[in-house]
């Protein structure tokens, strides 16, 4: 049986257009339970809709998976023994399964027309093409297979139909739903093959390849739910009852503030990417934001998805891609929907940046010290790091770093008008007058015996504290925020810290 193979999984998305984040989690789950079984993760592009699809989706697909440390085992790219691992390139086997069931009576031709379906519908409420309807419409059962044949060889478009008998209960095994039963009166006679373009339906293809590729386990997102029971008449018309995989269904991705889907207007609304990696649409030209270059880190979007929809069993939250392997199981997995919270998202990325190490964050930042126009060879590796590590509890993304540690490396040209009406009065100048000399006296500039002295100092003159140290800063980093005053001294050092005050000092107007 199923359970007893070996694990073969395949992530299996169509190339209509940029990978959306559900598809994503679907791809990890898949992945996590592929590692734990020592299995088979495949990647097979589902490419049978020639209308919807889209260049450089694939090359997307590979790209963000390739991001998130998402391993492919088998596919387009890595090879392997159960190729071609794209549809289109699948033609001539499809060809064959159709041939079979047409052959053993459990598919039959169409050649209802566009117009005639439309016209059907619009006769008959609720119309379905099943059993009921199917003899009075145009196909091999009600004009013959004679006729049918006929019209064939004269060249008219048809397609293969399933035939499905009604009345029959239909189970769907699924690792986390349970028994999923439907009575078949409510499938139709699904389109399984158009001579069009010489391709098989989803459906179709979808079986002979899971079924082909030895796949153990279907793993998908819970919208593909409704068309399960149709695959399981499609493995008993088969005769591959035994082998069926395993189904799982994984719950839906909510939007973050209600009920429904997640949509990519959610994300445009409430200003969060529901792609991996940035999106430009190759026929309107609209580009969508993605995790990537929002700032987001791969192991905090995997430990994110991985959480949005299957828990640990206990309260832990912080899992690396390697304890997710470990303790990854279906029964922890919910039958509810996970509401997509990206604030969530964001403290996630917040932990995995506090966890860094601050060279290695001092990496990530030199990019963006150098877009910004700084010289980034004038600064040592350990003054970056030491920088980066005394703001880093502020941040939620590496773009971040700018705003709170740019002032390590530029001076301040401008300053807070609104820390100016708070903090600089009339005798302010003479009193950081006084400060440079206090500074500059110092001989020791590491943070706790420079505050001794200017603590000191500022008690000694009876000055106000909050006013002197808010001063001070404001001539420092250009507004009255950031980290430990002495700190950032110590960082900068005596010769840096006195030009800041002297030029805060001609620069700063008192608007009293
Ligand atoms: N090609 C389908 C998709 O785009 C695959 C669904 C399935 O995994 O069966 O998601």
């Amino acid at each position: 049986m199923a359970n007893t193979r070996n694990v073969r999984v395949r992530f299996a998305p169509s190339p209509t257009g940029p990978l959306h984040i559900g598809g994503v989690r679907t791809a990890l789950y898949n992945y996590l339970f592929a590692r734990q079984n020592g299995g088979t993760m495949i990647l097979r592009i589902e490419d049978t809709d020639s209308n919807r699809f889209v260049p450089g989706a694939e090359d997307y697909i590979n790209e963000a998976l390739a991001w998130l440390g998402i391993g492919i085992d088998e596919g387009v790219r890595e090879g392997g023994d159960f190729g071609p691992y794209k549809q289109s390139e699948r033609r001539d086997i499809y060809r064959r399964y159709v041939k079979q069931l047409l052959d053993s009576g459990r598919a039959y031709y169409a050649f209802d027309t566009p117009e005639e379906l439309e016209a059907k519908r619009k006769e008959v409420p609720n119309f379905q093409y099943d059993a009921s309807t199917r003899l009075s419409m145009r196909n091999s059962l009600s004009l013959g297979l004679d006729e049918a044949r006929k019209l064939i060889d004269a060249g008219e478009k048809y397609v293969v139909r399933f035939l499905v008998e009604p009345n029959r209960d239909v189970t769907v095994h699924d690792l986390i739903r349970g028994d999923v039963v439907i009575n078949s009166k409510i499938i139709d006679d699904k389109v399984l093959y158009k001579s069009a373009d010489d391709l098989p339906t989803y459906h179709l293809a979808n079986i002979v390849d899971d079924h082909l590729m030895e796949v153990s386990h279907v793993i998908r997102g819970e919208e593909w739910l409704p068309s399960a029971p149709l695959h399981v008449l499609l493995y008993e018309a088969f005769g591959w009852t035994d082998t069926m995989p395993a189904f799982v269904h994984l719950p839906l991705l909510l939007k973050p503030d209600g009920k429904g889907k997640l949509s990519k207007r959610d994300g445009d609304r409430l200003g969060f990417p529901v792609f991996p990696l940035e999106w430009h649409d190759p026929k309107s030209g609209d580009v969508s934001s993605g995790y990537r270059e929002a700032g987001y880190l791969p192991e905090a979007v995997v430990n994110f998805l991985a959480l949005l929809g299957w828990n640990p069993g206990d309260d832990r939250e912080i899992l690396s891609i390697d304890e997710l392997i470990q303790l990854f199981s279906f029964e922890h997995c919910s039958r509810a929907g996970a509401k997509f919270d990206f604030e969530k998202g964001k403290w996630f990325n917040h932990q995995y940046l506090l966890a860094k190490p601050d060279e290695e964050l001092a990496e990530l930042f030199k990019p963006i010290l150098a877009a910004h126009g700084v010289e980034v060879a004038r600064f040592s590796d350990e003054y970056i790091a030491r920088a980066v590590g005394l703001v880093k509890s502020r941040i939620s993304f590496v773009g971040d770093l700018w705003e709170q540690a740019g002032f390590f490396f530029v001076a301040p040209t401008e300053y807070s008008p609104k820390d100016i009406r708070k903090r600089w009065k009339e005798d302010t100048p003479a009193i950081m007058t006084q400060l440079i000399d206090v500074v500059n006296g110092l001989e020791d500039m590491t943070s706790k015996a420079a505050e001794d002295v200017v603590l000191k100092w500022i008690s000694d003159n009876g000055y106000h504290l909050g006013n002197v140290m808010n001063a001070f800063r404001l001539t420092v980093v250009g507004e009255c925020r950031g980290p430990h005053m002495f700190d950032i001294t110590e960082l900068m050092g005596k010769e840096e810290t006195i030009a800041r005050i002297k030029r805060g000092i001609e620069n700063i107007k008192c608007e009293e």
